[in-house]
């Protein structure tokens, strides 16, 4: 007889896909979870075998290979190790243009009261090089941050020269909407091997038609080719945002990239903050989102059937959480939360922030997750009763719903996002639209590699192989 594992599972196309602890998974015939738990599974059936070797079952109370677990354990957690490692100063909220979907709560570019100043900054990057991590990413956002080109390069020069009792390894990351990149711009970015990361909406109707003032298409690709010419091709890297309009064009968006040169798509929804959130019908909105991601997932795949190698990031992130033993750095699909643990707002007007849709919602009156000031001690800020509070409730294992969904190894919590759609950090999974997408998203993965698995598995871990996440 048999001993019980912890594992989770859900029912497929007359499949099960039942997953343990650190997210291996087995597919099964239906009725598989219930035989198991009924202990009915004999020892000379393969699947005996399979769910020793995989830790649903042990023969012993505590498995032999109990150690080995841990391991496996600590390597999918490992994104935990070294605390905050991505620090994102919010420059200015002043831009140069009207996104009809801006989550930033962007101002007109002549209103300086936006602007962060050089005090805040230099206590901000104290903050940052407190971080316990060896390495940390700085990264620049707004509004639009190459508004304030002379701020940009004090705060860079200042954290190399701080960092000099630090020793920390540091990437700088500009991200911009590219109309402005200008030659004392890009000198910067030469100068510290700055990245950029711009957004390209889709083609230029489109593009235009999201961005809010004319032509803006031209003057990004101008800009993306003039920042290729100067940093290095693969040294800017594009978003792109699912408008209402977007939805009707998957193919076309996937082929813009492709035009302009790209070797890879992140298909990214609305998140419902800033401006975004008078936006009409999420519900509605979020299930139109995942018809677009699997119209335009089935044509990337099309395209790297032909030897094209074009890959949708936002896949290959899951992709690698699913199929290798690894984690990964992408803050929406951490367990415990990407906020404070990952990634952290330094606002420009001094306050600190929890992520990024944390400062979105300050814009609008709602201060849950300001952590504190760049003033405070960094324990009271990071460790602080605030974020304590937080803790309670940001770990899927821990939560109604996600802690017995069999797709929680591959997902992620998001307390911010559960307070500002329905109320509270806590969130309720049957009526949450991330769950739902997640859901959605996650089960199409499966369907893929159950279904098509000769055709895409291929496809997938070239993916995972070439992918920045
Ligand atoms: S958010 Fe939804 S899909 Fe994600 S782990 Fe929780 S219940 Fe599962």
């Amino acid at each position: 007889m048999y001993n019980l594992l912890p594992f989770r599972f859900t029912r497929h196309n007359g499949k099960e896909i039942l997953v343990n602890e650190v997210g291996d998974y087995l597919i099964a015939p239906t009725g598989t979870a219930r035989r198991i738990a009924d202990k009915e599974i004999k020892k000379d059936e393969d699947l005996y075998k399979d769910l020793i070797n995989w830790y649903f079952i042990s023969e012993t109370p505590i498995p032999e290979l109990i150690d080995l677990l841990a391991v496996r354990l600590r390597t999918k957690k490992a994104f935990l190790n070294n605390f905050t490692v991505l620090h994102i100063f919010v420059l200015t909220l002043r831009c140069n243009q009207n996104c009809i979907y801006c989550q930033a709560s962007s101002h007109e570019c002549h209103e300086s009261t936006y602007d962060m100043t050089r005090e805040t900054m230099v206590k901000a990057i104290d903050l940052m090089l407190k971080s316990p991590s060896p390495s940390v990413t700085m990264e620049f956002q707004g509004g639009e941050p190459s508004l304030m080109p002379e701020l940009l390069l004090f705060a860079i020069n200042s954290t190399e020269q701080k960092n000099k009792d630090h020793l920390k390894e540091i990437t700088y990351v500009l991200c911009t909407n590219s109309i402005n990149l200008t030659d004392e711009i890009l000198g910067i970015c030469v100068c510290y091997k700055v990245l950029i990361s711009t957004s390209l909406d889709g083609f230029k109707l489109l593009h235009n038609h999201n961005r809010g003032k004319s032509d803006s298409y031209s003057n990004v690709v101008k800009g993306i080719n003039k920042a290729r010419a100067v940093l290095g091709f693969d040294r800017i890297s594009a978003l792109m945002t699912a408008s209402e309009q977007s939805l009707k064009y998957p193919k076309e968006i996937v082929n813009t990239y492709l035009e302009n040169g790209f070797h890879s798509i992140f298909l990214r929804a609305l998140n419902p903050h800033g401006l975004a959130s008078g936006f009409g019908n999420w519900d509605e909105y979020y299930d139109r989102f995942v018809n677009f991601y699997k119209e335009a997932l089935d044509h990337i795949i099309e395209l790297n059937k032909s030897e094209i190698l074009f890959i949708e990031e936002f896949t290959a992130l899951i992709l690698r959480k699913i199929l290798t033993p690894f984690s990964i750095g992408f803050v929406d699909l951490q367990s415990p939360s990407g906020i404070i643990n990952s990634v952290v707002v330094y606002n420009y007007d001094g306050y600190v922030y929890a992520s990024d849709e944390s400062r979105m919602l300050a814009e609008h009156g709602d201060y849950t997750f300001r952590l504190g000031h760049i003033g405070d001690h960094y324990d009271s800020i990071f460790y602080g009763e605030k974020a304590q509070r937080i803790a309670m409730i940001w770990a899927n294992e821990t939560i109604a719903g996600c802690s017995d969904c069999a797709f929680m190894n591959y997902c992620g919590a998001d307390p911010v996002r559960n307070h500002s759609t329905q109320g509270d950090m806590y969130g309720f999974r049957p009526t949450s639209t991330f769950c739902k997408k997640h859901k959605k998203i996650i089960q199409h993965l499966f369907s893929l590699i159950i279904e098509r698995e000769e055709e895409v598995l291929p496809i997938f871990k070239r993916w995972i192989k070439n992918s920045k996440g």
